[in-house]
């Protein structure tokens, strides 16, 4: 049994979403300085590194990430390998079969991990895109940036058709060493009561 761990590592070399907080590990004490222990404070949003959206994201008064169901966040997941290098249609989903309730889209944004600066030029899904993956029974989707959206597409059509349909939303996945196929996925949101996204380990494990 081997797992894949598909979290990025919260560093303050990650990039960040623009407008969102760098993530920074702030020391509130420290044995070296005198303490009694070392504590301390987390600076980071919701949307840092691997995480998850929550309804609530873009829809008020929707399920925040605390309500999400562990039975939608922990089963069978299917690692699609997209090769397009702009955004993500139906033609490149044609791989999506009728079991395949959790896919994770593998893109060449998993090589932009590693790297400080926020590329815009990301490969994001498409509203038809979106679309598809709700029609064919997709209740969770998966990508390897910091957004599902193609940069700054107006009206985030994408997020608001996978939320607005009670699709899980997983961002910021590293997917680099993963081979397509079918995997056991493991995705635990923090528990923030309400919120409209949480960090989120996640983990796939080869059956
Ligand atoms: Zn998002």
């Amino acid at each position: 049994m081997k797992f894949i761990d598909v979290s990025v590592p919260l560093n303050s070399a990650l990039a960040v979403y623009p407008g969102n907080t760098p993530f920074q590990v702030e020391a509130l004490k420290r044995i070296a300085d005198g303490g009694s222990s070392n504590v301390s404070a987390l600076h980071l949003s919701a949307h840092t590194g691997t995480h998850v959206d929550a309804p609530r994201h873009f829809f008020d008064n929707a399920d925040g990430v605390d309500a999400l169901p562990l039975e939608l966040l922990i089963g069978r997941a299917r690692v699609l390998e997209v090769v397009t290098s702009k955004a993500i249609g139906p033609d490149d989903l044609k791989g999506v079969e009728a079991e395949d309730v959790r896919v994770l889209l593998k893109t060449r944004n998993s090589r932009l991990w590693g790297s400080p600066t926020f590329h815009e030029d990301y490969v994001g899904l498409t509203a038809e895109g979106a679309h598809y993956l709700v029609n064919h029974g997709v209740k969770v989707v998966g990508i390897d940036y910091l957004s599902i959206e193609e940069f700054r597409a107006p009206g985030a059509p994408a997020h608001r058709i996978l939320l607005g349909a009670g699709t899980i939303i997983i961002e910021g996945l590293n997917l680099r060493d993963v081979e397509p196929g079918r995997y056991e996925l493991y995705c635990l949101p923090l528990r923030v009561v309400g919120a409209d996204g949480a960090p989120a380990r996640v983990v796939l494990r080869q059956s």
